[in-house]
C-alpha cells in the first residue's frame, strides 16, 4: 500500500519542482521518500501517515522554544487579529529593534527583513555601498542564502575570484567573490596583503553550521577582526542560524569578537518569516531612506512575524534558558558517541548551546575537508534507521541539528536508546 507521505510526494512533484519549495527537504542525499508534515508541537512532529516523530531539525533552527510554543501562537493570534499587514511602520517593529539592539551590543541599529538571504544580500550590497569596493571573502562551506554573489565556489587559485556554483549567477558577479577556506586564516591574511584595498566585506558563519557544525580554531575569527580592522574591510558575521542558538548574544558574545555587521534570522521570528540585519551605526545610515544603498520590503517587519518574534526572544531571555538547551543537548551527543564507541562505530560530535553535529569521522572536522571526508554512506544509513524509529534528524550529512527546549531529557534517552540499536546493526 502507499503511505499517504509517498502519495502527496508525487502529487507534489507534478507541481512544485522537486516536490519541495526548497531544496535540501527533498531527501536528495539520503535517498527515500520525504516526510509530509501534518502537525508539531513541542520535540515532535507528525507526518501526513500519521506516525510520530522527536524532531532534531526544528524548521532548520527556528524552533528553539519547540514547535507551536502556547506563548508564541498566542501572540501571533493576538497580531493577526488585529490586521496582517499594514505597509507602514508599527509599534512592535521598535520594540523587536530595541530588544536585538540590547541582546546584541554589536548592533547599534537593525532592519528586518523577511529571509536570511534577504539580510546576508542586504549586508552584502551596504558593505559594498559603505566602502566603494566590489570583492567579497566568503568561506566554502558556509551559506548565506541564495543571492548571486553568495552561490560562488573556489576559483582555480587562491588569488583567483570565484566561479558560479549554481546556474544562473553570471560569471561577471562571480568574479567579485573570493572563496577561502574556513579555519585558514593565512589564506586570509594572503589574499589581504595582495587585495586588501579591492575588498568589501568577509563574510563569515562564525559557528559553521551548513557543512554540519564546525567550530572555529582558536584565533581564526580574532584574525579575521585585526585583519578586517586594518584594511578596512567590513566583518560580517552571519548568525542567521547561530543567532539566539548558541547563546543570548550569539556567537560574537561566546567569542567576545564585534562584527561590524550581523545578519540574523531564524530564532528571531520565531517560526514565522523574519531575517534581519545590523551592526555599526556609521554602517547602518548608509541604507534608505538615510543614505545611498537601496533596500526596502512590502512585507518587512509584519506584525504577525514580529509579533512571533518577539514572544520567542522573550522565552530565550528567562533565567536558565541557553543552560537547560545546553545541557539536553550535551547528554543528546555524549549519549549518541559513547552508543556509537560500544558499538564500535566510527563516530564523533560536537554541539554548542541548542546546535549540534554528528560526523561519521573518527574526529570532530575542523575545516570543509575534514566534513567531505567523513562517511555518507554510513550517515544515509543511520539517519533512515533512525527515522524509521521515529527520530528525525535532519536529512543530509552536511547539515547541523537542532535541539529545542520542549526536549525533555526522557526524549533524548529515547534517541539514544533507539541510536544504540541502529548502531549495533551499522557496526
Ligand atoms: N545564512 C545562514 C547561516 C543560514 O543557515 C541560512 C539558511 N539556512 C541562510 C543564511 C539563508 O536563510 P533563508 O533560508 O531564511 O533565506
Amino acid at each position: 500500500m502507499t503511505s499517504r507521505n509517498e502519495a502527496l510526494f508525487q502529487r507534489a512533484q507534478k507541481s512544485i519542482p522537486g516536490g519541495v519549495n526548497s531544496p535540501v527537504r527533498a531527501f536528495r542525499s539520503v535517498g527515500g521518500t520525504p516526510r509530509f508534515i501534518s502537525r508539531a508541537e513541542g520535540a515532535r512532529v507528525w507526518d501526513a501517515d500519521g506516525k510520530v516523530y522527536i524532531d532534531y531539525v526544528g524548521s532548520w533552527g527556528p524552533a528553539i522554544a519547540g514547535h507551536a510554543h502556547p506563548a508564541i501562537v498566542e501572540a501571533v493570534r493576538e497580531a493577526a487579529l488585529a490586521g496582517l499587514s499594514f505597509g507602514a511602520p508599527s509599534e512592535a517593529e521598535v520594540d523587536i529593534a530595541e530588544l536585538i539592539c540590547e541582546l546584541m551590543p554589536s548592533i547599534e541599529m537593525v532592519r528586518l527583513v523577511s529571509s536570511g538571504t534577504e539580510a546576508t544580500m542586504s549586508a552584502i550590497r551596504l558593505a559594498r555601498g559603505f566602502t566603494g569596493r566590489d570583492a567579497i571573502v566568503k568561506f566554502e562551506g558556509c551559506y548565506h542564502g541564495h543571492a548571486d554573489s553568495l552561490l560562488v565556489k573556489a576559483g582555480s587559485g587562491l588569488l583567483t575570484f570565484g566561479n558560479p556554483s549554481s546556474g544562473g549567477v553570471p560569471a561577471d558577479f562571480a568574479k567579485h567573490t573570493i572563496v577561502l577556506d574556513y579555519n585558514d586564516l593565512q589564506q586570509v591574511e594572503d589574499v589581504f596583503r595582495a587585495r586588501g584595498g579591492e575588498i568589501a566585506a568577509v563574510i563569515v558563519e562564525a559557528i559553521a553550521g551548513n557543512m554540519n557544525l564546525v567550530k572555529p580554531l582558536p584565533g581564526f575569527l580574532e584574525g579575521l577582526r585585526r585583519l578586517c580592522t586594518e584594511y578596512d574591510v567590513v566583518l560580517i558575521f552571519d548568525e542567521v542560524m547561530t543567532g539566539f542558538r548558541v547563546g543570548l548574544q550569539g556567537v560574537q558574545g561566546l567569542y567576545g569578537i564585534t562584527p561590524d555587521l550581523t545578519t540574523l534570522g531564524k530564532v528571531i521570528g520565531g517560526g514565522m518569516p523574519v531575517g534581519a540585519f545590523g551592526g555599526r551605526r556609521d554602517i547602518m545610515e548608509k541604507i534608505a531612506p538615510l543614505g545611498p544603498v537601496y533596500q526596502a520590503g512590502t512585507l518587512s517587519g509584519s506584525p504577525v512575524a514580529v509579533a512571533a518574534g518577539l514572544a520567542s526572544l522573550k522565552l530565550l531571555r528567562e533565567p536558565g534558558f541557553y543552560e537547560n538547551l545546553s545541557a539536553r543537548t550535551t547528554q543528546l551527543v555524549t549519549g549518541l558517541a559513547a552508543a556509537a564507541t560500544d558499538a564500535g562505530v566510527t563516530f564523533s560530535a560536537d554541539s554548542v548551546g541548542g546546535m549540534f553535529g554528528v560526523y561519521f569521522s573518527a574526529a570532530v572536522p575542523k575545516s570543509f575537508a575534514d566534513v567531505m571526508a567523513s562517511d555518507r554512506d554510513a550517515f544515509n544509513r543511520f539517519f533512515h534507521a533512525m527515522l524509521d524509529a521515529g527520530h528525525y534528524f535532519a536529512p543530509s550529512a552536511f547539515e547541523a541539528g537542532f535541539v529545542s527546549a520542549a526536549h525533555t531529557a526522557a526524549d533524548i534517552d529515547g534517541t539514544i536508546a533507539a541510536a544504540r540499536e541502529v548502531f549495533a546493526r551499522l557496526g
